[in-house]
Order: structure tokens, then C-alpha cells, then sequence
């Protein structure tokens, strides 16, 4: 972690996804709640897509701010990768974030559980081949042991600088 000044990340993805344990936090995210801290210099910004639509306009305060976007996926979750998919489209739509080139880091959460998508496979699930504006990764991790979740965070963190 060589940041030189302060980075704001703002990390987002449908509910159970695995946003609060990839930041180690307890507090479930309820309605608009937004939840936020710090690790050194980076600071984290959570909040849920799903069932959020009438707060959707209210993004584009977030996305003014975010020097990049952690997207959370439950690779396990098939059923909802479409959702996911539209969300993602919805989000990237947006016109605040279109007007801004900020890295994307997509996170394969639960990479533990058999039958799940592979990275592979969910960067098809979710199209993100036609991702041509920005710089985006995808890596698979284990929210609940933290594997993987170092190599995500340091190659977006290396796009801040
Ligand atoms: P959020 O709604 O996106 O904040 O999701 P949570 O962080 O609350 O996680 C939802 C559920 O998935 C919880 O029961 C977590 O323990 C579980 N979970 C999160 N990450 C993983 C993972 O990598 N593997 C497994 N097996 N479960 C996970």
C-alpha cells in the first residue's frame, strides 16, 4: 500500500453477495444504509443494489466520489447472475459513472463452494467483454478466509496511483 493521497472505493453488488464479510464488518446493510471505514488510506463505502431502485438516482453522489468500484458476485448464486448482470448494466449506464474511467474490481466471492461459477464463467455470465471504457479484473476469493481478496485489492490499488 504505497497511496499517496486518499483513495475512496466504493464497493457494491446484490445482497448476500459477501460485501460485509469482504470488509470484515458485522453490520448488515439495511435499506439505504450505507457502510463506511477505513483501512489506511483507502476508504470503503458498501451499499446494496438489490431492491434499490428508487435510490438509484441517489448514486451518482457515490460514483462522483469513487476513485474505483469493488463488484461483488456470489459465483455459487446461478440463479441470480442475471440480476446481477442487469444491475451491472444499470450501474454502468449511469451518467456520472459513464462520464468517469474508474477501475472496476470484480470479486468470484465464494470461491469455497462447489458448483459455483468460475471467473471465467462469470465474466460471460456478465458480459464483460463489452467493459471497453475502463480498466476492469476479475478474481475469485473467499471472503470468509480473505483468499484472494489481497491480489483484488492490490490490483486496484495499483490503478489509483
Ligand atoms: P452482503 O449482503 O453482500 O453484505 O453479504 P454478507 O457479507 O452478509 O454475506 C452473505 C452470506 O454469505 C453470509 O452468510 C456469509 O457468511 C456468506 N459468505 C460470504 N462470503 C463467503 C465465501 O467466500 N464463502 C462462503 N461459503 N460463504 C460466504
Amino acid at each position: 500500500g504505497l497511496l499517496r493521497r486518499r483513495a475512496n472505493l466504493l464497493c457494491v453488488g446484490l445482497d448476500n453477495s459477501g460485501k460485509s464479510t469482504a470488509h470484515e464488518e458485522v453490520v448488515p446493510t439495511v435499506g439505504f444504509s450505507v457502510e463506511m471505514f477505513e483501512r489506511g488510506k483507502v476508504s470503503f463505502t458498501i451499499f446494496d443494489m438489490s431492491g434499490q431502485g428508487k435510490y438509484r438516482d441517489l448514486w451518482r453522489h457515490y460514483f462522483s466520489e469513487a476513485d474505483g468500484i469493488i463488484f461483488v458476485i456470489d459465483s455459487a448464486d446461478r440463479d441470480r447472475i442475471v440480476v446481477a448482470r442487469e444491475e451491472l448494466a444499470l450501474m454502468l449506464e449511469n451518467k456520472v459513472l459513464a462520464k468517469r474511467p474508474i477501475p472496476v474490481l470484480f470479486l468470484a466471492n465464494k470461491m469455497d463452494l462447489e458448483n459455483g461459477l468460475s471467473p471465467v464463467e462469470c465474466s460471460e455470465a456478465l458480459g464483460l467483454d463489452r467493459i471497453r471504457d475502463r480498466a476492469w479484473n476479475i478474481s475469485a476469493c473467499n471472503a470468509l478466509t480473505g483468499e484472494g481478496l489481497e491480489a483484488g485489492l492490490e490490483w486496484i490499488i495499483d490503478m489509483l496511483r
